[in-house]
């Protein structure tokens, strides 16, 4: 499985580009920029549709021709913006697209979705398969209903690498750890925003999380364990680098590629 990171930033991107403060400062210096937090797998599956997303997959070389799948995790606009739909709808040769969203996305993606798009909506607890992915659907420590329910995303692609995509996300409910202990990881990418606990996760929360996930087998040595959804209520990149490394995982930029299971061995 191959991963691109389209973005790894919170909602309002870190440097948040109407901020003055000294994070926000030292990732621009840096040139350090994230963008909202997505991803496009093996260029067949995009996780996440906000503003930023399909844009960013364009300034990386790359475009969004060939996804046969969209997962949404939740309706806040840094997830699901709409009217992507629509620009959609206005590209020739489009292909047959799958959107598995819980509802309140799908309640906002339908009035602008055309005949290519089968709309398949998830609560927690469900399991499907799509184009070749095993998908199962885990409840988010996240927002209330009218956002979702929000849904973190456990994904198993053909060749079996499974992955954990728990962004938006506050610490993990029994219900989801039950969900997410069966088996290991070759990746976790988790919450690390800093900010509006309890939806999320930060500095004091992120490390128990993982450690958790160890204790049950998700996470085991063998498991990249990642952070995104990065905003400036972190410290500066260099400091939060250190710390992250500290805890065996890693804050990847913007852009970057990440190679797991049979591809990385
Ligand atoms: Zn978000
Ligand atoms: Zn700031
Ligand atoms: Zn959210």
């Amino acid at each position: 499985m191959r991963i691109r990171l389209l973005g790894t930033g919170s909602s309002d991107g870190w440097p948040n580009p109407w901020c003055g403060c000294g994070s926000c400062a030292a990732a621009a210096s840096d040139g350090i920029l994230r963008g909202q937090t997505s991803a496009l797998i093996d260029d067949r599956l995009l996780v996440e549709l906000g503003p930023d997303g399909p844009r960013a997959a364009l300034r990386q070389g790359v475009d969004l021709r060939a996804v046969e799948v969209v997962l949404v995790t939740h309706a806040h606009p840094d997830h699901h913006a709409w009217p992507a739909w629509m620009w959609r709808g206005w590209a020739e040769g489009r292909r047959p697209l799958t959107l598995v969203a819980p509802a309140a996305v799908l309640a906002a993606a339908r009035p602008h979705l055309d005949p290519t798009v089968e709309a398949i909506e998830v609560s927690a607890g469900d399991r499907l398969h799509v184009a070749g992915y095993d998908v199962v659907a885990v409840p988010a420590t996240h927002a209330g209903p009218a956002a979702g329910p929000a849904v973190l995303y456990d994904v198993t692609g053909p060749d079996g690498t499974r992955i954990l995509w728990a962004t938006d996300t506050g610490v993990l409910t029994g219900a989801a750890l039950e969900l997410v202990g069966d088996g290991a990881y070759d990746a976790v990418l988790l919450d690390l925003t800093s900010a509006h606990l309890p939806d999320h996760h930060d500095l004091r929360t992120w490390p128990e999380q993982v450690a958790e996930l160890r204790r049950r087998g998700a996470v085991t040595d063998r498991t990249a364990v990642y952070a995104i959804h990065l905003g400036h209520d972190n410290p500066p990149p260099d400091e939060l680098d250190s710390l992250l490394a500290g805890w065996g995982a890693s804050a990847p930029r913007d852009g970057a590629i990440l190679q797991l299971g049979a591809q990385a061995r």
